[in-house]
């Protein structure tokens, strides 16, 4: 039998765990916290999945909040002028809905079905000097560590990587009493973009004690009129500044947060990184070499909400591709083998988070007809779930022209 070892107990890797493990493997898991721990530990980020992430999911089980979480299935869009004026907006419909689960409790229980399937977890924080006795030990080593320490290990893909410095300031907070004005609870994503400021997007969110409740997640331009939470200390301060901020920033949002309270004030998340890819290994001498996957090796920023979707996505394609190399050696050529026909997906993944985080005048242009057209509105949304099918109609100016053009001459010609 294989013997796989998989460091980190996150998004990707228990997905890999579980699904290796569910065919026959001997894996295991290496993770610096114990279940409990990740449990009753800090808030990570919201990592709303889409249907296509959701089905890999529940292909293997681990749908276990099908029934409980609200999943959303429309989305709205506002984008707003500087000057706190609502510019144009969208509304759509997604053709299959999304959750978000809070990974402490997906985390937590996906924990004990590894466990129950026989998956050895054992609790350690893995160093760089502890992986060389690893790679004696098991068939195949895999960091998914995140963005932890470990992925500092693996070599920036310079041409990969147009990102100097963090985009955003990241702050999220989790909160109850949410409505958008007039409008459902809960059911759909929205996304306020302000130019030169930053984004507010909001969604349902199944908070680990069976909370069912929103997730708010601030993408702050540095400097920027947004960027305001700094000395914030906890999430009611958070909100309360987020609520000032609003009524200038985002008047027409600001109605919806009026009732709202937070669910924990001591759970709330601050902080900003480095979107990155990485090489997709690492040689510790010249026969030991270790793999990574998830966050380790392609890091985007969540603007629009990519990171565990493809974390998931690119667990299920290294399952695959382990399972189809049969009893061969997992050698460095297989390694990037697989990663790169990985990244001929995810380069797509990185091109529509690029342009969202600086939204160039055709990308522009495209959402302003979306408006007004519900199937250039229902293409756009469709993006988040598979990003591959917003190209190349999104890439650039002559592409978004002539994909506009085609499709308002095809509804002319339908009126
Ligand atoms: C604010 C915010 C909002 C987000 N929103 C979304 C969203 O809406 N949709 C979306 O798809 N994505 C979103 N993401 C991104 C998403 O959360 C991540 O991309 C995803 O969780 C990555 O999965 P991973 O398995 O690579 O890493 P993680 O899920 O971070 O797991 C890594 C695990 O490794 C463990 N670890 C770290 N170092 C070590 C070590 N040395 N030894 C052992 N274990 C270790 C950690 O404890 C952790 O459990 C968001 C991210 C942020 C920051």
């Amino acid at each position: 039998m294989r013997r796989i070892a998989i460091m980190g107990a996150g998004q990707a890797g228990l997905f890999l765990a579980i699904r290796l493990i569910k065919s026959g493997y001997d894996v295991t898991v290496i993770s610096e916290y114990s279940a409990e721990e990740l449990f009753n530990g800090p808030p990570t980020g919201a990592t709303y999945l889409f249907d296509d992430a959701l089905q890999l999911e529940k292909e293997i089980g681990l749908d276990l909040w099908r029934d409980t979480a609200y999943h959303a299935s429309a989305f709205h869009i506002n984008l707003g002028t500087p000057g706190g004026n609502l510019d144009f907006a969208i509304r759509s419909r997604t053709s299959k809905p999304g959750a978000s689960i809070d990974q402490r409790l997906k985390f937590y229980q996906w924990i004990k079905v590894f466990q129950k399937h026989g998956g050895k977890f054992i609790v350690s924080d893995t160093t760089p000097s502890d992986l060389l006795g690893c790679t004696s030990q098991f068939d195949l080593v895999i960091i998914s560590s995140g963005k932890g320490p470990l992925a500092r290990l693996f070599p920036k893909d310079v041409e990969r990587s147009p990102h100097q410095q963090p985009a955003r300031k990241l702050v999220q907070i989790h909160f109850n009493d949410f409505e958008q004005p007039g409008h459902t609870r809960f059911t759909s994503i929205t996304f306020d973009a302000i130019m030169g400021a930053g984004e507010v997007i909001t969604g349902p969110f199944y908070q680990k004690d069976d909370i069912q409740c929103a997730f708010m997640l601030m993408e702050c331009v540095p400097g920027g009129p947004m960027d305001v939470f700094d000395d914030c200390k906890s999430a009611t301060q958070i909100l309360e500044r987020a609520k000032l901020m609003m009524q200038s920033v985002i008047p027409w949002r600001y109605p919806s947060l009026n009732n709202a309270s937070v669910i924990d004030p001591s759970a709330f998340l601050k902080g900003s990184f480095t979107p990155v890819v990485r090489k997709p290994f690492v040689k510790l001498n010249s026969t030991a070499t270790v793999m990574g996957l998830g966050d380790t090796v392609i890091l985007n920023d969540p603007i629009v909400g990519q990171g565990g979707n493809n974390a998931i996505k690119m667990a299920h394609a290294y399952a695959q591709a382990i399972i189809e190399h049969g009893d061969n050696i997992f050698d460095s050529e297989w390694m990037e083998r697989t990663f790169e026909s990985f990244w001929a997906y995810s380069q797509h993944v990185n091109h529509f988070c690029d342009l969202f985080l600086s939204p160039p005048a055709h990308v522009i242009d495209i959402l302003k007809a979306a408006e007004h057209n519900p199937e250039i509105a229902f293409d756009f949304v469709s993006g988040f779930n598979h990003p591959p099918g917003l190209f190349p109609w999104l890439s650039n100016r002559e592409t978004a022209s002539d994909y506009l053009a085609n499709k308002l001459a095809v509804s002319a010609f339908e009126i």
